[in-house]
């Protein structure tokens, strides 16, 4: 019997080395990394730049904590504050330390303003973690069964609607924030309408409340904007990243501007881990190769060529819905439960996911080439038709 806590249905497999957008499992089968880790290997896998940086950082220092200065960690505040146009960093371990992070900080601001029982408007089908603030705000009863009471001061309203939070102004006094994915991701691959997200950061200023995107999966160049809120030109007031931040290495960040930049002081928030030196080469090197290499412009051509190509493929198929995404995050939405399907790519040499119940979920590393979409385009529209035929 496993010692391991039983919190994932893990497939049948596993992993022994990777290169590129390609993963070979320890009896040498060779598969296609449609899912990068969940939006993780930003680079693909074994990438030179990338383990280069990673090793001769660790020949130098892992770790140092924040009780001194460690200039990577400045370098990088500043290289995220001039890509995303807000102001400060927090540095941080994974997604939902960074959204912990986020929700404190409303609640600071809204309690410097002299509300004492501060609200966050928080979205149906949204996931913004596992810890019990996160799940809380996350819009999923599955996240958050059996882990009751939940914490309070979170509102929940429908995605995508304007409305639904404009009604809150006049019934619901002590909203300091509203937050929001650009991109819904767990949720199964809803993008946020350009004008609903414009919308939201006018009622924001127009109410003093902060504007929270959470970053986690939609950020770091995935779609193809290098946050997922610049597919609206909006600034939010705070952003949260992690994920595909450090390319595989763990790490999370907090980005505040505006009214929410300069709230904490020493002793507010903290982070033994946050932002190490290891963290920090990991997440500099993933920029400068994402910049570097035009990995943006990539995510656009491929991500087309895959949605395109699965459209096609896909026409006039009984049981497709449709696809839909932004740049190289991509959902496939069936007019069934499809959750079989992710063994079935296993069995055919393709590493994918599927959310939401019906939504086949692609997020390939941002290097992902024309050859590997169009390989990925053969095997999944093969699979999704047998499946539905079947
Ligand atoms: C994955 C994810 C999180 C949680 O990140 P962890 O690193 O697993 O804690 C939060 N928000 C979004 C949008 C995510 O996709």
């Amino acid at each position: 019997m496993s010692h391991l806590m039983n919190t994932y249905a893990r497939l049948p497999v596993a992993f022994s080395h990777g290169e590129g957008s390609w993963v070979t499992d320890v009896d040498g089968k060779i598969y296609l990394d449609a899912l990068s880790g969940i939006a993780v290997s930003t680079l693909g896998h074994n990438h030179p730049d990338l383990v280069a940086a990673i090793s001769a950082q660790a020949g130098r220092l892992l770790h140092t904590s924040n009780l001194y200065r460690m200039p990577q960690q400045e370098q990088l505040a500043d290289k995220l504050a001039a890509l995303s146009g807000m102001q400060e960093v927090f540095f941080c371990n994974s997604g939902c330390e960074a959204n912990e992070a986020a929700i404190k900080l409303a609640r600071f601001y809204g309690h410097q303003r002299g509300i004492d029982n501060p609200h966050i408007v928080v979205m149906d089908k949204s996931f913004h973690g596992r810890t019990l603030a996160t799940l809380s705000a996350t819009g999923n009863r599955k996240v958050q069964a059996g882990f009751e009471p939940l914490v309070s001061g979170f509102i929940r309203v429908p995605f995508n609607d304007l409305n639904a939070i404009r009604s809150l102004v006049e019934h619901q006094s002590g909203i300091v924030a509203v937050m929001l994915e650009a991109v819904q991701g767990e949720g199964g691959l809803h993008p946020a309408d350009v004008e609903y997200l414009r919308g939201v950061r006018a009622l924001c200023d127009q109410q003093g409340w902060l504007l929270i995107c959470d970053e986690v999966q939609c950020g770091m160049g995935r779609t193809g904007t290098w946050f997922g809120f610049q597919q609206a030109g909006i600034v939010p007031d705070v952003a949260t990243l992690a994920k595909g931040l450090g390319g595989g290495v763990p790490v999370g960040a907090c980005l505040a501007a505006g009214k929410a930049a300069g709230l904490f002081g020493p002793g507010n928030h903290g982070s033994t881990f946050g932002g190490n030196q290891l963290a920090m080469a990991a997440a500099l090197t993933t920029l400068h190769v994402v910049e570097r290499d035009n990995l943006l412009g990539n995510a656009v051509e491929i991500g087309d060529l895959i949605r395109r190509g699965m459209t096609e493929a896909l026409s006039g198929v009984k049981g497709f819905v449709e696809v839909r995404g932004q740049g190289l995050m991509i959902g496939i939405e069936l007019d069934r439960p499809c959750a079989e399907l992710v063994a079935q790519g296993l069995a055919e040499g393709l590493l994918i996911n599927v959310t939401a119940d019906k939504v086949v979920r692609l997020l390939p590393p941002l290097t992902f080439s024309a050859e590997e979409a169009s390989e990925l385009v053969l095997r999944l529209s093969g699979l999704i038709k047998a499946f539905l035929k079947g």
